[in-house]
């Protein structure tokens, strides 16, 4: 048996904000029979094609990966109509976001958001050793788009907008959009985080794939693991100007993104596999609707849902309310003080939530 126990102090000088920093959270598992509903991933396991071509790739793992991720980057660019070298391919668009933060920031500049969005942009941030400029939602719980332009100063470097809003689920409408980016000065990265892109159903959302080319400064970032269900393997993309990208995959650890998580990707965008995970999403967005409206009709008041879950604002009571879900088998995100988000997804799932929510409204 192994007795030496570890150190637990230090005198290694550490980055004192980095210690500080909490550690990125994930749901508690689920119980047995029970419901993972607190990291908005995607209920079903890989379709046959995209599994088949994930364990085809694990035979060689061997070898290092294609460190730029050619093949799918040219399915990509096909896809957008932009050129392989207007892709860039990141280990999840977490990554991606990390890697544009520190190709434009030096300590001491400023990336706005909004907030509550999502909860690892602060640390992000942090780690660039830049600043964060929080700007609060709107009493919607989408974002001011407007605070957002006012917020912007010298030090800016990057402003964020997620939309649909991780977790509040609403999205910035395109008219929005627009005017926002007539506001922010051209220097200024945007990044336009479309995690859950393939969710939404209201038209008058933004919708960044329509953008590309449009502005010198903007990047959308999308990923797969949502409604292509590859959240496991890590694999995101971003498009935008070809020098941003370039700064951006300097900014990388080398060879990240590896040879399982593309060939994984690859697959995915097949057009029989690509047609069964698109109708997937299609039963999840009409689930989010029904849900949502259900809530609704119990006298919650649940903001617009674009993305595959709904926010409940429970605000102090969103411990209580948590622990009831768990009780039943839930396992949903609570942001205490401020609200719940639950992810939509197992069919069984609504009518749990619903019957235990219906109680506690
Ligand atoms: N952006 C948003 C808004 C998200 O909610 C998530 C995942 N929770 C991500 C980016 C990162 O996704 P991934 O790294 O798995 O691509």
């Amino acid at each position: 048996a192994v007795t030496a126990s570890e150190p637990t102090t230090t005198q290694v000088r550490l980055r004192p904000e980095i210690a500080a920093l909490p550690a990125y959270r994930q749901g508690r598992p689920a119980p047995a029979d029970g419901f993972k509903l607190s990291s908005n991933e995607n209920p079903w396991p890989p379709v046959d094609g995209v599994a088949q071509a994930i364990a085809a790739a694990a035979l060689e793992v061997n070898r290092y990966p294609d460190a730029t991720a050619l093949v799918l980057r040219e399915r990509l660019a096909e896809r957008y109509g932009v050129s392989p070298d207007g892709v860039l391919v990141g280990a999840g668009s977490v990554s991606l976001l990390a890697q544009f933060i520190l190709a434009a920031c030096a300590p001491g500049d400023e990336v706005v958001y909004s907030w509550r969005s999502f909860e690892a942009y602060p640390g992000l941030v942090t780690v660039a050793g830049a600043t964060s400029v929080q700007v609060p939602n709107r009493a919607d719980h989408g974002h001011d788009l407007d605070a957002m332009a006012d917020a912007i100063t010298d030090r800016t470097r990057v402003v964020i907008v997620c939309s649909p809003n991780n977790p509040t689920g609403v999205p910035v409408t395109a008219a929005e959009f627009e005017r926002f980016m007539e506001r922010v000065p051209a220097d200024r990265l945007v990044l336009l985080d479309e995690a859950y892109a393939e969710f939404v159903r209201d038209d008058a959302s933004v919708d960044g794939s329509t953008l590309i080319g449009r502005y010198p400064n903007l990047v959308v970032l999308r990923t797969f693991s949502k409604a292509y269900g590859l959240a496991g393997v890590r694999v995101g993309y971003a498009i935008g100007p070809v020098p941003i990208l370039d700064a951006a995959r300097s900014t990388a650890i080398p060879l990240g993104v590896t040879a399982v998580a593309t060939a994984g990707a690859i697959a995915a965008l097949e057009d029989a596999n690509e047609a069964e995970l698109l109708r997937r999403v299609d039963v999840l967005a009409d689930r989010r609707e029904a849900l949502r409206e259900a809530l609704i009709a119990q006298g919650w008041e649940i903001p617009a849902a674009q993305g595959n879950f709904v926010w409940l604002p429970t605000g102090d009571r969103t411990v209580e309310v948590a622990e009831r879900l768990f009780e039943a088998g839930v396992v949903a995100r609570a942001f205490p003080g401020d609200g719940i988000r639950v992810s939509v997804g197992e069919e069984e799932s609504v009518e749990v939530l619903l019957s235990v929510l219906e109680g506690l409204v």
